[in-house]
């Protein structure tokens, strides 16, 4: 006799839903046949955690949880976040149709409720960057730490018109225009080509209300509403974004939460979205008006199209509610299945029925190096250079003070929505601050002094960088009617600085512009730095140049708080209009042989590295020689005193393009020198092997002596 394995039970029962080789709509079509009312009504409620339990999943055939705020579990890591999400889904899982739930949170900057996620900047900040390709990435990376700790889906992005800087949620607007958030579209892809669900938020025109009141009334034309805040969604709705959800808003006085025609109509409708649309926590119970939450609200909600509820005030209330309205006739079975078939396909396209459970193999992504570095970049990039002064400052020599609430400050570097909803000062999150990176970007010669308030300082230090701003905040909590100015702690610090008479840098830390015009005049300096996250230290790049700023304005930057709201193209003033945004002096060029032949030297090329020296410039200028600006591709990467400086993190058979300029100690820098090219060659030791040019046309090889540059003038920064 030979023995016959036996096929596990499971695999002879497989229904067609359960059967991943069947198309997705056949299986939905499948499960949803075999569906009770409950199980369908269940699949359109989505409870906080905490309030439900993993036995009430299960019990309710509850469709979704999510974290609002950010509301974390008592085991607040990565692996206690997937503990919490494997638990709830061990009670979705054990329904009768073993149907999964998904997890929602808001992972609007980075996986930024899970301790040791990269915090990114805010969406204000990515604006300032005009780099689709570069949010791209940060999806993938958001997506990665999110899947890290378990979860499945974001509420992001935030896809917001900011009209009104006095909104609380400016910041998680990519600007004022709506090519900016439709070009951002692009975290759509990074999400969700990476197994995250993605939210397009919030529907529609949340960044139009009146006044700029969070929740409040956008009272536009509809012309407006589909030029102005449309775009965005009918982008993201392109790129698939698997859910929309519903804006507290209104617009014309009609909530948003029950406008079948913008909801059914145009979003399902004209623009053939085919996600799920959910509401916002707890907006049903707005929907009259009144307090108290009522059956005819949720009809009203369900009727317009809203096909899950966020918190429903009490979840256990809604799921009665929106069973009895089916029964009694006031929302068609129709409308049940479609809410429902449109969720299942989410789930079953996250691959959910195969794969419910944490994939813990992400878990080393979570504030890896790859990630802090991408974060960084997006710091640099997001870097609003608006007035340049002194800037950038030599790394070497003398002293430097650093000053500020948010000098060394994560939390405020964070903003909301970072571990918690509102966020909060202090270092809450693991990270490098702006001083920190201000530390570490100059070198053993020069002294860095921190003072908080700035007490301490005097005559004796070369500059001062200020970093003021805004502390952390969350929707309504931000919104400001009265004054936009710096607040008094703010003030105090930059009139300590201002009394020793050195100049000052100021770096704005904040979710928006602020009414700073009648200061700025006193600053030497100004960069938005936004809410740049936990590498903040990538501000300090952009101060000491070794990233030449490319940030423009996402927002109009007004002259007075009076002009709020301020746009583009309205005709009022601004201090910094909309796309402002000042570069260093891009390396100085030249297309002709410096008049003294020279090349580098020979004996520094390495591998990896090389020094460039060069004989000395005189400063027609007239205040002195106080040293050096060496640029790499463009890119000021140090100051040396004197006439030579070792380049490092080189590699082999990379084209770099150096040149070098003069600098007079009145911060003048020459306008011509010479340009250097060099082709590190494949492990070369000392000479030879390096390509060296002193026209874009010539080249050489192997040269030895020094180029001499010619200072023929002085240019004004
Ligand atoms: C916010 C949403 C957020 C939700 C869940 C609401 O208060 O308006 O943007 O996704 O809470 O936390």
């Amino acid at each position: 006799l030979s023995v016959v394995a036996v096929p596990p039970a499971r695999a002879a029962a497989v229904l067609p839903y359960q059967d991943p080789s069947l198309p997705v709509a056949t299986r939905v079509a499948d499960l949803l046949s075999r569906m009770s009312l409950d199980d369908k009504v269940g699949q359109m409620t989505q409870a906080e955690r905490g309030v439900i339990s993993a036995a009430d999943v299960t019990s309710y055939r509850v469709g979704s949880v999510l974290s609002g705020g950010g509301s974390a579990p008592s085991n607040n890591t990565p692996a206690g976040w997937a503990d919490m999400y494997d638990d709830y889904q061990r009670g979705a899982l054990a329904t009768p149709l073993q149907i999964p739930m998904l997890y929602g949170i808001d992972a609007v900057h980075g996986n930024n409720n899970v301790p040791g996620s990269t915090i990114f900047p805010h969406n204000i900040g990515l604006g300032a960057t005009r780099d689709p390709a570069l949010v791209e990435r940060i999806g993938k990376a958001t997506a990665e730490e999110v899947t890290g700790a378990g979860q499945d889906w974001t509420f992001a992005p935030c896809l917001c018109v900011a009209r009104n800087d006095r909104w609380g949620r400016t910041y998680e607007s990519y600007g004022e225009k709506p090519e900016l958030a439709t070009a951002m579209t692009t975290l759509v892809d990074g999400l969700q080509d990476n197994g995250v669900l993605a939210t397009a938020k919030h529907y529609i025109g949340d960044g139009g209300t009146t006044g700029g009141v969070d929740q409040g009334n956008t009272q536009i034309s509809e012309a407006e509403l589909r030029s102005v805040h449309l775009p965005p969604f009918t982008a993201a709705i392109e790129r698939g974004v698997g859910s929309v959800m519903l804006s507290f808003s209104s617009f014309n006085g009609a909530k948003l939460h029950g406008h079948k025609y913008l909801i059914t109509d145009l979003l399902k409708g004209e623009l053939g979205f085919t996600g799920f649309v959910v509401s916002d926590w707890a907006a049903i119970d707005q929907l009259d008006g009144q307090r108290g939450f009522t059956q005819a609200e949720v009809v009203t909600a369900i009727n317009a199209g809203l096909d899950m509820a966020m918190v429903p005030v009490d979840w256990k209330i809604f799921v009665g509610y929106l069973k009895a309205a089916v029964q009694a006739g006031q929302i068609p079975m129709t409308r049940i299945d479609d809410a429902n078939r449109r969720i299942l396909t989410k789930k079953f396209e996250l691959g959910l029925f195969e794969k419910p459970y944490a994939d813990r193999s992400l878990a080393a992504t979570i504030g890896s190096a790859e990630h802090r570095a991408l974060a960084r970049q997006a710091v640099r990039q997001s870097q609003v250079l608006l007035k340049q002064g002194i800037l950038p400052l030599a790394k070497t020599g003398g002293k430097i003070f650093v000053a500020g609430k948010s000098a060394d400050d994560l939390g405020n570097q964070s903003g909301g929505w970072t571990l918690s909803w509102q966020g909060a000062s202090g270092n809450t999150v693991a990270g490098t601050s702006i001083l920190a990176g201000i530390r570490s970007a100059v070198g053993s010669g020069t002294t860095i002094t921190y003072n908080r308030d700035g007490t301490g300082i005097d005559s004796t230090y070369r500059a001062a960088i200020a970093v003021v701003g805004e502390t952390p905040y969350a929707e309504g909590a931000g919104d400001r009617v009265g004054s936009m100015s710096l607040d008094a702690t703010d003030l105090a610090t930059l009139s300590r600085l201002r009394a020793a008479g050195v100049p000052v840098i100021v770096v704005l830390v904040s979710g928006r512009p602020l009414d700073v015009a009648a200061e700025v005049g006193n600053w030497n300096a100004l960069v938005a730095a936004w809410l740049p996250g936990t590498e903040g230290g990538g501000v300090a790049d952009v101060l000491f140049g070794d990233y030449a700023p490319t940030g423009k304005l996402p927002v109009t930057w007004m002259q007075s708080v009076s002009q709020q709201p301020i746009n583009d193209g309205d005709g009022k003033a601004a201090l910094y209009p909309y796309g402002y945004g000042l570069t260093y002096a891009a390396a100085p060029v030249d297309t002709t042989a410096p008049s003294v032949p020279g090349g580098l030297t020979a004996g520094g090329v390495t591998a990896s590295g090389l020094t460039l020296s060069w004989a000395g410039s005189t400063d027609t200028g007239g205040s002195g020689l106080a040293g050096y600006d060496v640029y790499r591709d463009g890119v000021l990467i140090g100051s040396p005193a004197s006439a030579s400086y070792a380049v490092s993190g080189l590699s082999a058979a990379t084209r770099y393009e150096f040149s070098v300029g003069a600098r007079d100690s009145a911060g003048n820098r020459s306008a011509r020198s010479a340009v250097l090219a060099v082709t590190t060659g494949s492990g070369s030791g000392s000479g030879g092997s390096c390509r060296v040019r002193y026209t874009t046309n010539d080249w050489s090889t192997g040269f030895t002596g020094t180029v001499a540059l010619t200072n023929t003038g002085t240019a004004a920064i």
